[in-house]
Parts: structure tokens; sequence; C-alpha cells
């Protein structure tokens, strides 16, 4: 059994949906981890101290803006204050804006490409030095499918991920050997708020039942016909922290049912 006990983990956009997934499944593997993202003060904390509860492990909160670089700076500082330490970073806040590219606008693009792409790049420059100093550490980038291949009509958000398989690559070359390790999950079309307002806009735009626009959604893309959940992506990322992984590096796992296999 996995054991993350002693190490801390920030999960960046971890109030919901894959994040959380992710938030969850480290801190069942004894992990303390310090979460962040958007919502509701009250059921954050609800949020935190049901996790603390439920994992017997340390859990606190970090209202970070990572659209800011001076707000990752002050989560990666809170982190390292509070907790000791981060041995665990999980790059996973983003977002996405739908629209061909004539009609996608400039700050929608800025948007997207500080939270997807750069806010990687300053968590990272941020937790790396104490990585490097205690010779273990964990980066985790949360990319996508269109880290891969590309869609119609997301020209900022499949930017944005590639980019952030590209300074996964970078990163892992730059700290090989030094006991850090740096990798991307893509994963295809898992159910959460961010794929629900998708759903709920191919329904309203086709006048078609929601678990009929589910079906279309996976049908045109994922073979297995199912969603990826985020408890199984919270299982890799264990496993990525584990010794199992310790070789791995650069890579970028795909968890997709099967859509960039075509
Ligand atoms: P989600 O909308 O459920 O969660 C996004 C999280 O990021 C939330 O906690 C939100 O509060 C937080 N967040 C958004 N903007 C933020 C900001 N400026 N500062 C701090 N936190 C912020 O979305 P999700 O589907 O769980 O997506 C998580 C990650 O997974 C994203 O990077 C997304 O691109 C990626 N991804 C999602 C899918 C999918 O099908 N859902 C597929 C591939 C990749």
């Amino acid at each position: 059994m996995m054991t993350l006990k002693q190490k801390v983990a920030v999960v960046t956009g971890s109030t919901s949906g894959i994040g959380l997934g992710i938030a969850r499944a480290l801190a069942g593997a004894g992990a303390d981890v310090v979460l962040n993202g958007f919502g509701d003060a009250r059921a954050i904390e609800d949020l935190r101290a049901s996790l603390a509860k439920d994992f017997g492990v340390r859990v606190g909160f970090h209202n970070a803006d990572m659209s800011k670089p001076a707000e990752i700076a002050d989560l990666i500082g809170y982190a390292t204050k509070e907790f000791g330490s981060v041995d665990v970073l999980v790059n996973n806040a983003g977002i996405q804006h739908v629209a061909p590219v004539e009609e996608f606008a400039p700050e929608r693009w800025d948007a997207v490409i500080a939270i997807n792409l750069s806010a990687v790049f300053h968590g990272i420059h941020h937790a790396l030095a104490g990585m490097k100093q205690k010779g273990w550490g964990r980066i985790i980038n949360i990319a996508s499918v269109h880290g891969q291949v590309a869609s119609v009509n997301k020209v900022a958000y499949v930017a944005a991920k590639h980019g952030v398989v590209g300074i996964t690559k970078t990163v892992a070359l730059e700290t090989a050997g030094t006991g850090v390790t740096c990798n991307a999950i893509c994963p295809g079309w898992v159910l959460t708020p961010l794929v629900q307002k998708q759903i709920d806009a191919l329904a309203a735009s086709k006048g078609i039942p929601e678990v009929q626009a589910k079906a279309e959604l996976l049908g045109a893309k994922q073979p297995s016909g199912e969603f990826v959940t985020p408890d199984q992506l919270g299982q890799l990322a264990v496993f990525l922290c584990s010794d199992a992984a310790a070789q791995m590096t650069g890579a970028n796992l795909t968890m997709d049912g099967g859509w960039t296999a075509q």
C-alpha cells in the first residue's frame, strides 16, 4: 500500500472536479494537502474539514487566483510556511472558452493562457528549489488530450495544453537525477462542472435531452463510451508519487477511453 505520510501536496483548482478527485486520492494515501480554488467559503471549509476527518491528515486551503503570479507565489509560500514543504505540486486549475478563432475575444485568450499555461510555469518556478533541496519531489501537470490533438473552437485551450506538455518535458530534463519527477496527465472527457457546461450548451443548441448530449459528446471522441472519473485520475496521481514511478519523468499519460488511439 502506497503511503505519502510526511509528504505535503498542493493541488491547484481542487475545490471541484478533477483537482478534488486528486486531492482526495493523495489524502487517502496519507499526504497532507493544501487545497486551492474558487467557491462558496462555507462549502470549501466543509470540504477541508471532511477531507481531514475522513483521512486523518492535515488539510489547508489557500485562496490564490492562479491567473495572478504574485498569488501563486503566496500559495507556495503558505504551504511551505504552514505545512513545512511542498513535496507534490499538482498544477490542475483550468478554464475553457469556446469560440472560432476570428470570434475569440483577446481577453479570453489572455485568461485561458494565464490560468492553464502560465500558472503551471509560476507554480513550478516557486516550488522547485524546495523539492531539489530535499532530493524528492513530484510535479504533476494536468494537461489534456488537447495537449496532443487539436479541437475546433478551443484555440487558447489547445495552445495552453500543448504548452503544458512542453513545460513538462523541459522540467523533466532540468530535474533529471535530482529525485524530482515531472509528468503530465492527459485526460479525455471527465464529467466535471467544466464539461457539464459544454453538455448543457450542446443540449440547448440542439434542443436535445441532457442524456443524449452526453452520448453525443462521448460518441464523437471517446471510444469507451464512458467518462473518465476524477477518482481514476487521482489514483494515477498517487501512482506517479510512488517509488514505482521514480524513473517515470517527462511522460504524457493519457487516460482518455481510447480518444488519442484513433
Ligand atoms: P472544474 O471547472 O470542475 O474545476 C476547475 C477548478 O479550477 C475549480 O476548483 C476552480 O475553482 C479552479 N479554478 C478556476 N480558475 C481558477 C483560478 N483563476 N484560480 C484558482 N483556481 C481556479 O474543471 P475540471 O474539469 O475539473 O478541470 C480541471 C483540469 O483538468 C483543467 O486544467 C482542465 O483543463 C483539465 N481537463 C479537464 C477535462 C474534463 O473533461 N473535465 C479533460 C481534460 C483536461
